[in-house]
């Protein structure tokens, strides 16, 4: 008898972050479970082409909701012209987490894009993230009328 394996299943997105891919795909956003065209990297939005990559290696390493965040934030922020500018979310952040923040983003990216990925990075940290990204690409984005 043959040996069959079972189909490969799809890799299952946390079941909270659901409503926000849904929000992001009915904005006109795509959402790739595949690895970026910058493959180095775990996750990848590009304004133009209005997509987000999430790398398949992260749901091992446990970082896919993260990284699903992170680039969902970059998208609301291509809203409404597909140039990325602050959604301009505040937040009290501990002293700990703000240094961390500093860390990551004074060895790995550029001044042009600081202010978007603080901004990024302390809303990825909220327990209201997905509620407050929802409520941004509704505002922001609203490229559909129904
Ligand atoms: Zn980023």
């Amino acid at each position: 008898m043959p040996l069959t394996l079972p189909p490969p299943s799809p890799p299952a997105w946390p079941n909270d972050l659901l409503p926000l891919r849904k929000e992001l795909i009915r904005q006109g956003f795509h959402v790739l479970l595949k690895t970026p065209p910058a493959a180095e990297m775990y996750g990848q939005f590009e304004p133009k082409l209005r997509t987000i990559w999430i790398a398949p290696v992260t749901v091992p390493l446990e970082i896919m909701r993260t990284t699903f965040l992170h680039e969902a934030i970059h998208a609301a922020q291509s809203c409404p012209h597909g140039r990325m500018t602050l959604l301009g979310f505040k937040a009290n952040v501990l002293p700990v987490v703000e240094r961390e923040i500093n860390g990551i983003l004074s060895t790995r990216y550029g001044h042009a894009n600081r202010a978007l990925e603080r901004e990024a990075f302390l809303l990825q940290s909220q327990p209201n993230v997905v509620a407050v990204l929802i409520r941004a690409l509704r505002t922001r984005c609203n490229l559909k009328t129904t």
